[in-house]
């Protein structure tokens, strides 16, 4: 194939045959087309879109680099949850192992970070040990022991995915509804799930920035899945602060152990239990009791400990692995109540402290980012702590305290 013709293709508004984005999937996961013509291609489809018949053959090209995975038969249902993305999001870490309470199997496939939200994958290598890269037998034997699997797209699931997934992330060519859906998708799609909940996002946090963009973004994500015989829910949530109070790799572990031992965060607990509920009819009493009686907890520690992780790192994992150098506590100039805390502010404010990538190839910084985030609404006295900025140092530190500040109104009353 001649790969300039397809890129030229997409940059002038026309179409893509299946086949052809077959061999642009195929070829560029076998490393035979570079990244910077998939990166160009991926930018002339940000500008020009896809229409839902390209979409759904992207999906099915990415879903099919690699394996699909396969389940004993009378294994219990397959079910799994996807957010769209968002600032201080850390909802899988509590329902991966809440759902698998229930006796389902939750074979979950994350991302890492992308723009300016963050990543499952990211946040559990905050753990010291935590393997998010398991093959499949080793996948599927974990499932058969605790019903339930954490890793990222790999070699063998999803690889298009993974090398997309990361020149997306540094090309400025993550908010595009079609790539959006095919990367959801395939890698959702390669769990062979039964029943999948989307928690589509919109707002300043989000990549979506109004509801009826999340709403067409969900009509799209759900029309492919209704395709693949899933059963999908969704539900559309507001991201215009962040979820819970904090932002940040290992800030957000530690906030989701607080959550798993019963003491989270209202909105955080809230979301958790919403989303369980449309994939399990289990009542949401009985989930609010596992995450409050230390059934969900003790999950979770299974699931840190089969993949390799160090558990008794979690409760300490702020303080003792990944203290952040610098803190700073950003206090109210007025009296007031809290108007805004803007998600998208505070999402770049944390990824320019490093707990974001900027080049495929940056290291993550663990530590950095930002807690105590109060919520909109709270009541606020003049020199009260709206939030901790944690940072790897001094000169970071004053680089994004405007961002900080500006994310930040108190109106009067
Ligand atoms: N989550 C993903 O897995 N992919 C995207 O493109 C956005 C959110």
């Amino acid at each position: 194939m001649h790969v300039p013709s397809s890129i030229e293709t997409k940059r002038d508004g026309g179409t893509l045959t299946a086949a052809e984005i077959e061999a642009l999937i195929a070829g560029f996961s076998r490393g035979e087309i570079p990244d910077y013509q998939i990166s160009a291609l991926a930018m002339a489809i940000f500008f020009r879109g896809m229409t839902a018949e390209e979409t759904a053959h992207l999906t099915g090209a990415m879903m099919r680099s690699g394996r699909v995975l396969h389940y004993p038969k009378g294994s219990p249902p397959k079910v799994d949850k996807h957010s769209t993305g968002g600032v201080g999001d850390k909802v899988s870490l509590l329902l991966a192992p809440l759902l698998a309470c229930d006796g389902l199997w939750v074979p979950m496939i994350s991302g890492r970070g992308l723009g300016i939200t963050g990543g499952t994958l990211d946040k559990l290598e905050s753990i010291p040990g935590f393997n998010v890269n398991l093959n499949e037998r080793q996948a599927l034997a974990q499932l058969e022991k605790i019903g339930v699997f954490m890793i990222g797209q790999t070699a063998d699931i999803c690889p298009a995915d993974k090398k997309l997934y990361a020149l997306r992330d540094v090309t400025g060519t993550v908010p595009s509804q079609p790539l959006i859906i095919a990367s959801i998708m395939s890698k959702k799609l390669a769990e062979s799930l039964d029943r999948l909940v989307l928690d589509v996002k919109f707002g300043s946090g989000a990549f979506m920035k109004t509801k009826a963009e999340a709403e067409s973004l969900a009509h799209g994500l759900s029309a492919i899945g209704s395709e693949m015989n899933v059963a999908v829910s969704h539900v559309l949530t507001p991201m215009d602060e962040p979820l819970g109070c904090t932002a940040g790799n290992a800030l957000e572990v530690r906030e989701a152990v607080q959550t798993l031992q019963g003491s989270g965060p209202a909105d955080l607990e809230s979301l958790v239990l919403d989303l369980a509920g449309c994939v399990s009819g289990t009542p949401r009493e009985t989930f609010q009791s596992w995450l409050r009686d230390g059934t969900a907890w003790r999950k979770f520690v299974a699931l840190v400990e089969m993949q390799g992780g160090d558990s008794s790192a979690l409760e300490r994992l702020t303080e003792r692995y990944h203290p952040a150098p610098v803190l700073f506590e950003l206090r109210a100039d007025a009296d007031g109540f809290l108007r805004k805390m803007d998600a998208g502010l505070i999402g770049h404010a944390c990824v320019r402290l490093g707990a974001g990538r900027a080049k495929a190839t940056d290291r993550i910084d663990f530590a950095v980012g930002c807690s105590g985030i109060k919520k909109t609404g709270s009541r606020i006295q003049r020199g009260e702590p709206l939030m901790t900025v944690h940072a790897r140092d001094e000169a970071s530190l004053q680089e994004v305290l405007p961002l900080f500040r500006q994310a930040v109104e108190i109106a009067p009353g």
